[in-house]
C-alpha cells in the first residue's frame, strides 16, 4: 500500500478513456431525454438506512460490500452502492409523490468493497433510469425499450443478450419461495455456507450464487413459471408481447432472479460474452414495493441501471477529439497578440489552443501533436495590416485572411 498509488479498485479517468466514458453518459442522456425522462441527481453519500433498508439485511451489497462509517457528527453514512435507494428517498423526502408519474435519468460513481478485477471496481460508475407511478405492463415495456435503445445508440446490442424473467406477484412469489425453501432443504449438505444461511433469511438469493456446487442444484430446482397464479401470468404475457411487437429479442432465463421482497414481475439483464467473467452490462426489474419500504406511500416502480466501465469496454472506438485550431505568434513579441486572437476565437466558440513557447517551428510541432486542423500565423507585418495567416496544417496550403474575416473563414471548424 503506497499513498501515491489509486486505492485498490478505484482508478484515475485519464482523456481517452473519459471521452469514451462521455459518449457513453452524453449517448444515454439523449435517449433518455427522447423517452421523456430528466436527470437528476442524489448525493453520494445517505444515511446508512437508507441503503440497509432498502436492499435489506442479507444482500451481498449490505452484508459485505458498504463503505459506511462514522462522520465527524456521529451519524452514520454510507457511500451509495446504488443509485434507486436514493432516488425513492428523495421521492418521499421531496413529497414529490404528488407529480407522479415521474421519469428520472441519473448518472454517477458508486461504491462496493468488492474483489476488483477486470470490470469489477470498488468505484465504478452507472447510468440508470427510475420510472415511478406506472403500474402496468407498459411501464416495464418502455423501460427495457428504452435501455436497448442506449445499447442500440452505442453500437453494443449485438453483442448483447436480452435476458428476461417474472417474478410474479406476492402470492406468486411466496408459493416459489416456499417450493424453494423445501427443495434446498432436502439438499442442505450440498449448499456452499452462505446459501446455507440465505435459505434461512433470504432463500431466493440462493438463485444468485456463483458458487459451482449451489449452481449445480439449480437444474432440478423448481422452475418461477410452474408458481406464478394467473393475474402474474397474464402481466408476463403483456410485457413479452410488448417487446415482441417492438422487435425486442430476449431470452427466458426462469433463473434470473432479485433476491429482495419488494422486486416482483418482470426482472431483465442485458449480458454479454464479449467482457469475460463480467458479463452484465445492464440490469434492471420492477420494484413495486421499495418506496412503501422505505416508509413512503405505495408507490409502482420499474428501471435498470447499467455500468459505465463496462458499457465503455464494449464500445469500440472512442469518438474523436474536436480538432483544435492552433494560434501560433511568430515571434515572442507577438505573444499578447496571438493571445488576444486566441480569446476572441474561443468567445465565437471555437476550440483554440496555442503553440506555448519557442521557435516558430516548435510551436507548430505542437500544434501538429494537438491534431489540429489549422494554424493562425500572428506576425507583425500581416497584423499591422490588419490580418493574419491562415494554415490548412493537413495540406500545408496558406492565405492571408484580414481579422474582420476570420470568423467567417473559420465557420466549418466551430
Ligand atoms: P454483478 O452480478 O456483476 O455483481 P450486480 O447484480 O451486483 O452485478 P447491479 O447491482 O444490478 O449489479 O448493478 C447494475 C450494473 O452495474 C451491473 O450490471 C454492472 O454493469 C455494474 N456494476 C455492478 N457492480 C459493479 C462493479 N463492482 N464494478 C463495475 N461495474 C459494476
Ligand atoms: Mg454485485
Amino acid at each position: 500500500m503506497s499513498a501515491l498509488q489509486p486505492v485498490r479498485g478505484t482508478h484515475d479517468i485519464l482523456p481517452e478513456e473519459h471521452r469514451r466514458f462521455r459518449h457513453v453518459i452524453d449517448t444515454a442522456r439523449e435517449v433518455a431525454e427522447r423517452y421523456g425522462y430528466h436527470e437528476m441527481a442524489t448525493p453520494i453519500f445517505e444515511f446508512a438506512d437508507v441503503f440497509k433498508r432498502t436492499l435489506g439485511d442479507t444482500s451481498d451489497i449490505v452484508t459485505k460490500e458498504m463503505y459506511t462509517f462514522t462522520d465527524r457528527g456521529g451519524d452514520t453514512v454510507t457511500l451509495r452502492p446504488e443509485g434507486t435507494a436514493g432516488v425513492a428517498r428523495a421521492l418521499i423526502s421531496g413529497g414529490l409523490h404528488q407529480h407522479l408519474p415521474l421519469k428520472f435519468f441519473y448518472e454517477g460513481p458508486m461504491f462496493r468493497y468488492e474483489r476488483p478485477q477486470k470490470g469489477r471496481l470498488r468505484q465504478f460508475h452507472q447510468i440508470g433510469i427510475e420510472l415511478l407511478g406506472v403500474a402496468g405492463p407498459q411501464g416495464d415495456i418502455e423501460a427495457i425499450a428504452q435501455g436497448a435503445a442506449v445499447l442500440r445508440e452505442l453500437g453494443v446490442i449485438d453483442r448483447t443478450v436480452l435476458e428476461l424473467n417474472t417474478l410474479g406477484d406476492g402470492e406468486s412469489r411466496l408459493a416459489y419461495r416456499n417450493a424453494l425453501v423445501a427443495y434446498f432443504a432436502r439438499h442442505q449438505d450440498r449448499l456452499s455456507a452462505d446459501s446455507r444461511l440465505r435459505l434461512e433469511r433470504n432463500p431466493l438469493r440462493i438463485l444468485d450464487s456463483k458458487d459451482q456446487g449451489d449452481r449445480d442444484l439449480f437444474a432440478e430446482a423448481p422452475d418461477y413459471s410452474d408458481f406464478l397464479n394467473p393475474a402474474s401470468r397474464d402481466f408476463f404475457a403483456r410485457v413479452a408481447e410488448g417487446l415482441d411487437s417492438l422487435g425486442i429479442a430476449y431470452k427466458q432465463n426462469p433463473r434470473l432472479v432479485r433476491g429482495l421482497d419488494y422486486y416482483c414481475h418482470t426482472a431483465f439483464e442485458f449480458t454479454t460474452e464479449a467482457l469475460g467473467a463480467q458479463g452484465t452490462v445492464m440490469g434492471g426489474g420492477r420494484y413495486d414495493g421499495l418506496v412503501e419500504v422505505m416508509g413512503g406511500p405505495a408507490t409502482p416502480g420499474v428501471g435498470w441501471a447499467a455500468g459505465i466501465e463496462r458499457l465503455a469496454m464494449l464500445v469500440e472506438k472512442a469518438p474523436p477529439v474536436r480538432r483544435p485550431i492552433a494560434v501560433v505568434p511568430i515571434g515572442a513579441e507577438m505573444e499578447i497578440e496571438a493571445l488576444k486572437i486566441a480569446e476572441r476565437l474561443r468567445s465565437e466558440r471555437f476550440a483554440v489552443e496555442l503553440g506555448y513557447a519557442g521557435n516558430l517551428a516548435k510551436r507548430l510541432k505542437r500544434a501538429d501533436k494537438l491534431a489540429a486542423a489549422l494554424a493562425v500565423l500572428v506576425g507583425g507585418n500581416e497584423l499591422s495590416r490588419g490580418a493574419v495567416v491562415l494554415r490548412d496544417l493537413d495540406t500545408g496550403r496558406q492565405d492571408e485572411v484580414s481579422l474582420q474575416d476570420l470568423g467567417e473563414r473559420l465557420a466549418s471548424f466551430r
